[in-house]
């Protein structure tokens, strides 16, 4: 056994330290990054924040909202093919550049891939999604997905640590999704015992991921704009959200009425909800790592979305950061022992 000692950190131990600035106004912050990834070599444009690959955020709908925007959504894999179809058929062209199709590891993922991208060639973005990225097998699932699509944009997560980040990216991945624990409806911290304060963790595997010409995004954990903002003046380069995008017109999950309140329900992956709707069951040899919650029904994601954008802005403006590319670079976290002024919560 072995301890280390150095304190790791999340977002709520930080704030940003305010720096003279020459920028008169938020909106001249420019939000959208470009990036040309490190082994598809595709280049992309846009603001990197992504709904999160959960049946209840990474849905069609979602999709369209965000793209709009010029964000990016991870699509859930519960889509059968036809589904898939339809809603290319109603989107238009510049869709491919806003979303992912997620699968697993499993043979029965790796044949769905295979027809989907048969039938839609144009789609670009696979985000490789296991709660567990330390694994050979899923690995090996990567350097063959590579082989495979070697134009594709591949995302291959969850780690928290920079050597796997580098065994990711040298296997084929072009972003690793970072983050194991954090997330608004995760117990895997609490069923485990394992995880790894997110801040931190994003320090060293951007760091990690950089070295090598690679990217990162930051899974889970954002509770509030300042949360998504700290995540990128970490070295994040794209910031993945689940919670802060439930609740929503476009998310899933049933309405739930109460006591003249409405609700939506919002539930982790590797809940019971999620595994009793679709692998009939939670197994035997397995515990549910995930929560079943109810979220205040909050209307149309735009507003949402609206309120992200701008404390990113604001964030820039308070560092002097005139793009978020260089907001990093601009970044100088405090640590503290206070966050917000809780009085009339
Ligand atoms: P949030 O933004 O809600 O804090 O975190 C979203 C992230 O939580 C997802 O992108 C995913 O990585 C993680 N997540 C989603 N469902 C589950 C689950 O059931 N168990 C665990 N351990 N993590 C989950």
């Amino acid at each position: 056994m072995r301890i280390e000692y150095e304190i790791k950190l999340g977002f709520k131990d930080v704030m940003f330290r305010p720096k003279r600035s020459t920028l008169k106004s938020r909106s001249e912050v420019d939000l959208e990054r470009e990036f040309t990834f490190l082994n598809s070599g595709y280049k992309w444009k846009g603001i990197p924040i992504m709904g999160a690959n959960m049946d209840t955020v990474g849905t069609f709908e979602m999709a369209q909202a965000l793209a709009k925007k010029n964000l990016f959504t991870a699509i859930h894999k519960h889509y059968s093919l036809e589904q898939w179809q339809s809603f290319i058929q109603t989107s238009h062209t510049t869709i491919y550049d806003h979303i992912a199709v997620s699968t697993g590891t499993g043979q029965m993922d790796s044949d769905k891939l295979k027809k989907l991208f048969h039938t839609l060639p144009e789609l670009k973005f696979i985000c490789i999604d296991v709660a567990n990225g330390y694994s050979e097998h899923f690995v090996e699932f990567v350097k063959k997905t590579r082989e495979q699509y070697p134009d594709k944009v591949i995302i291959a997560g969850n780690v928290v640590t920079g050597e796997m980040v580098e065994e990711l990216l040298l296997s084929g991945a072009d972003l690793v999704k970072v983050g194991i624990g954090p997330g608004s409806v995760c117990t895997t911290r609490v069923k485990t015992g394992v995880g790894y304060p997110q801040l931190s963790a994003i320090i060293e595997c951007a760091d990690a991921a950089h070295g090598l010409g690679g990217q990162i995004i930051s899974d889970g954990g954002c509770t509030s704009p300042g949360d998504v903002a700290k995540a990128f003046g970490a070295g994040a380069d794209f910031v993945m959200l689940g919670g802060m995008l439930a609740g929503h017109d476009e998310s899933g999950g049933e309405i739930i009425q109460k006591d003249g309140k409405v609700f939506k329900q919002f539930y982790g992956m590797s809940s019971s909800t999620a595994m009793e709707k679709h692998v009939g069951g939670v197994a035997e040899y397995r515990a549910s790592e995930g929560k079943t919650v109810e979220v205040p029904y909050r209307g149309e994601v735009e507003n949402t979305l609206q309120d992200i954008l701008g404390g990113l802005r604001s964030t820039c403006t308070y560092v002097g950061a005139q793009r978020l590319k260089e907001l990093t670079k601009r970044t100088t976290f405090i640590r503290v022992s206070e966050q917000e002024n809780q009085i009339y919560t």
